[in-house]
């Protein structure tokens, strides 16, 4: 099985580049990010605090999550409700970040990650895919881009979504979430050592998804 692992921080444009590079290679887009979102609603809606491990792995045994790819899209979902549009806010992030940290969080979803990639060939995004689920992935790539760049492309998607969150304050969460993922115990976001770093700050996103073909293209065919 060929896997590509994408890792970065929020906003790189990962997720939007990864589904289309699926889509073109015939893979399977795997955004891990989605399951940690998951749990951050979960835990939001049970009225606990995403931050509180107790808390948050007590509720762990209840949850049932799975996926379902329908025409190629990920749909993520919790018993039976589809949630993939429910865990697309700030607030979800947040607490995806918060619940991330939680090392039991990390092992109940590590299984479920591996075994996507033994399944079909995948192109697999989140902070630690090359680091931590996939250390053998055929090919990695750490996607990053100034937190203001990063910034102004999140405010953007929530402007044509009708979300009219002030760009300073996407900024601020931005910047927040660069900090808890980076400097966690358990599988902070950081570069691997085999990965080729793609910095799209001055890249648009054709630019973007070129470069990563180029990176993907001398992995496979070297
Ligand atoms: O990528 P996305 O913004 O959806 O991820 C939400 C949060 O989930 C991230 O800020 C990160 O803390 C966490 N996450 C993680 N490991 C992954 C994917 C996401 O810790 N593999």
């Amino acid at each position: 099985m060929v896997s590509v692992a994408i890792d970065g921080p929020a906003g790189a444009g990962k997720s939007t580049l990864a589904r289309r590079l699926a889509a073109e290679m015939g893979y399977i887009y795997v955004d891990t990010g989605a399951m940690f979102r998951t749990i951050g609603l979960y835990a939001l809606r049970a009225g606990k605090d995403p931050k509180d491990n107790e808390a948050v792995n007590a509720l762990l045994p209840e949850i049932e999550l799975h996926f379902a790819f329908i025409d190629g899209e990920q749909h993520v979902y919790l018993k039976e409700e589809d949630v993939s549009t429910a865990i697309r806010t700030e607030e979800v992030g947040m607490a995806a970040s918060a619940v991330g940290a939680n090392p039991a969080v990390r092992a109940f979803l590590l299984g479920m990650q591996r075994d996507m990639a033994k399944k079909q060939d995948v192109l697999m995004d989140g902070r630690d895919i090359g680091t931590v689920v996939l250390p053998d992935a055929t090919v990695k790539i750490f996607l990053t881009a100034s937190p203001e760049a990063r910034a102004a492309r999140r405010w953007k998607e929530y402007q044509e979504k009708g979300v009219n969150t002030p760009y300073e304050e996407v900024l601020a969460d931005v910047k927040q979430r660069d900090y808890q993922d980076t400097h966690r115990a358990a599988a902070p976001l950081k570069q691997a050592e085999d990965a080729v770093l793609l910095d799209t700050s001055e890249l648009d996103f054709e630019q973007s998804l070129a470069a990563m073909k180029e990176i993907i293209a001398a992995k496979l065919n070297g």
